[in-house]
């Protein structure tokens, strides 16, 4: 692209290439039309404009709605100025002389409309909203105005037309919003500063470029380069480019095509379809819940149930108090989902919740299992530590790791070699070996199973405890444990959880159950008191076992208070740390 690397201004961007044109921008649109009185009456009504992230995501979204591949943002906060570039489908003359009038759309012409909308805009009130705010300059040149190289220039003072004139320009739009509420110091004033405003346009690029990856955002503040956001397939390739320290290889990416519900319950045809981002829970989590986020049809949006949704499902899978990295995109039928709550769209109505955050769940569960599609990148990041550690030490590097392994691994083949200090067994695998701490790959199973059976069994001769608080007795009884009083102070436990059963332990066992917690909580009790302890000699037959229905479960990733079960190092990366490219070693047939 032509755009001057240094200075960000307007000459620069009349001069975009137009090889840059986005190829689905080339449909034509409808022209911009006023809704009719009854459309306007319908419309959840609100400001639009409140803050500086407002205009950002307004105009953005005129220029995704535009089918624009590609979109500059300049912010000079100082001077409450925003400029929006893109290289959207234009406007032309007719248009772009309509487009700030109140009301008018080239999105929607219907009441009907409004149970159909495919596009992130739809109440033609943003740019009427910034001419009443603040001072408006569009420029823009049409996809149908054949005249090579000419668009149109318009300015808007107070309300109104200034100035029009034709300028040379590429195909798209160019949007500049000065003296943002110049004339409402008191709305200035009650503003977050600075830094904050700065931080939710931040967050709001952040949001959009996630549901709509195919596009290259570069972000200037006060002309300098301050944000840039390349181009990737899917949600995966733009995370780590948003999110601090967060790196591809420790995300997993599913995508899938679902029915879409309807309330009569008929099959249709039509089909939604689901991406999930997920950080792998022994590479990567929070410490706030900020980066589990929902997207809907092009727009992130807060939807406290599937929020829930995603932390339910990760649920023992990360340390205490830590929070997953997610998002999922829904793309489904516009009928699906009712846009007209709030004027800012962040809030919708979905229809049918409760099957999306079942089909959430599922795919949540489906991602985080050990396949032969998502066993870790050779790019390990633990072992990249490591690798990187010891080639600070020596003089030679170790270059890029394969990013491809992922696909050339098509079945997941651990075979227990080893067991090392009596505490973590050796595996050799098709790309290399993995280390898998035998305790916690215990637990992860046992777990699972009483997740999945939570089963009590009577006991032939009660075990007696004494000296039990009231609420320890709930608790017990809670569980589904059968205690009753015994005489004064002494209490029978008549059935338990199986597991435990045949423990030595096990009026410790019932007594650190008693302590609370909820059954999940008694779950991961039971389960680490009954795996094999760290220490313990197995041998082969009894670790391959172990293996085996350790890769099986729902999550072997981490157990169930978060620690990671295994660490994997593969061939590659253990190739290039014994530096077996070296020649030296040719002459030995190495
Ligand atoms: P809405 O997006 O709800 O339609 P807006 O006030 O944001 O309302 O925009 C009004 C109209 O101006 C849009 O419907 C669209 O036709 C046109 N428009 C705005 N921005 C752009 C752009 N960047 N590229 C092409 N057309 C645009
Ligand atoms: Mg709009």
């Amino acid at each position: 692209m032509s755009v001057n690397k240094t200075c960000f201004s307007e000459d620069s961007l009349k001069s975009w290439n137009v090889s840059t044109i986005a190829p689905h921008r080339l449909l034509m649109s409808s022209p911009i039309q006023s809704l009719p009185r009854e459309v306007i009456n319908l419309i959840a009504a609100g400001e639009v404009i409140d803050s500086l992230a407002a205009v950002v995501r307004e105009l953005v979204e005129n220029s995704l709605d535009a089918g624009a591949t590609s979109i500059y943002i300049s912010l000079w906060p100082d001077l409450w100025r925003v400029q929006v570039a893109d290289n959207g489908r234009g406007m032309t003359l007719r248009d772009l002389k309509f487009c700030a009038e109140p009301h008018s759309t080239s999105k929607i012409h219907s009441s009907e409309d409004l149970y159909r909308i495919s596009s992130l805009g739809f109440r033609g009130e943003a740019l009427h909203s910034l001419t009443q705010v603040a001072d408006l300059e569009i420029l823009s040149r049409s996809v149908e105005d054949i005249e090579e190289g000419v668009g149109w220039r318009i300015v808007y003072r107070k309300g109104k037309i200034i100035k029009e004139e034709p300028v040379a320009i590429a195909t798209g739009t160019i949007v500049t919003v000065s003296n943002l509420f110049a004339k409402l110091p008191l709305r200035r004033k009650s503003l977050p500063s600075t830094s904050k405003q700065l931080k939710a346009v931040q967050e709001i690029i952040g949001e959009i470029a996630l549901c709509h990856p195919q596009v290259t955002w570069q972000v200037r503040q006060k002309e300098q380069l301050w944000l840039q956001i390349s181009p990737g397939t899917s949600a995966d390739r733009i995370l780590p480019q948003i999110v601090n320290r967060l790196r591809q290889s420790d995300l997993q990416l599913l995508k899938l095509d679902l029915k879409t519900p309807n309330e009569e319950n008929i099959e249709t045809v039509e089909k939604s379809k689901m991406e999930l981002t997920i950080g792998l829970p022994d590479r990567c989590h929070r410490r706030r819940a900020d980066w589990i986020k929902v997207g809907i049809n092009g727009r992130v949006v807060r939807s406290p149930e599937i929020e829930q949704t995603i932390i339910s499902a990760f649920a023992k899978t990360l340390p205490r108090d830590r929070y997953p990295v997610c998002f999922v995109h829904l793309q489904t039928s516009p009928c699906q989902i009712d846009w007209n709550r709030h004027p800012a769209k962040a809030k919708i109505y979905l229809h049918s919740i409760k099957y999306w955050q079942e089909q959430v769940a599922l795919a949540i569960e489906r991602a985080l299992r050990i396949s032969p599609a998502n066993l870790p990148a050779a790019e390990n990041q633990r072992v990249g530590k490591l690798l990187k550690a010891s080639e600070e030490k020596g003089t030679y590097s170790i270059k890029e790791r394969s990013k491809n392994k992922k696909e050339e691994i098509s079945l997941i083949d651990l075979r227990a070699v080893a067991q090392v200090r009596n505490t973590y067994i050796v595996a050799e695998h098709p790309t290399g070996l993995w280390l898998i701490e035998q305790h916690i790959a215990h637990e992860r199973i046992l777990y699972e199973q009483l997740q999945d059976d939570w089963k009590l069994v009577a006991l032939e001769t009660p075990i007696i405890l004494s000296q039990l608080r009231s609420a320890q007795l709930e608790q017990l009884q809670r569980l589904g444990i059968e205690i009753e009083n015994f005489g004064e102070q002494l209490w029978a436990v008549r059935a338990i959880p199986e597991m435990l059963q045949q423990r030595d332990d096990l009026t410790d066992a019932i007594i650190e159950l008693s302590w609370g917690g909820d059954l999940q909580e008694a779950q991961v009790a039971t389960a680490c008191r009954s795996a094999i302890r760290n220490g313990t000699p197995l041998n082969l037959s009894q670790m391959q076992t172990l293996l085996d229905r350790w890769k099986s479960t729902r999550n072997p990733s981490t157990c169930p208070h978060g620690r990671p079960i295994y660490l994997s190092l593969e061939e590659t990366a253990l190739s290039r740390f014994f530096r077996r490219n070296w020649v030296i070693g040719k002459s030995h047939g190495i």
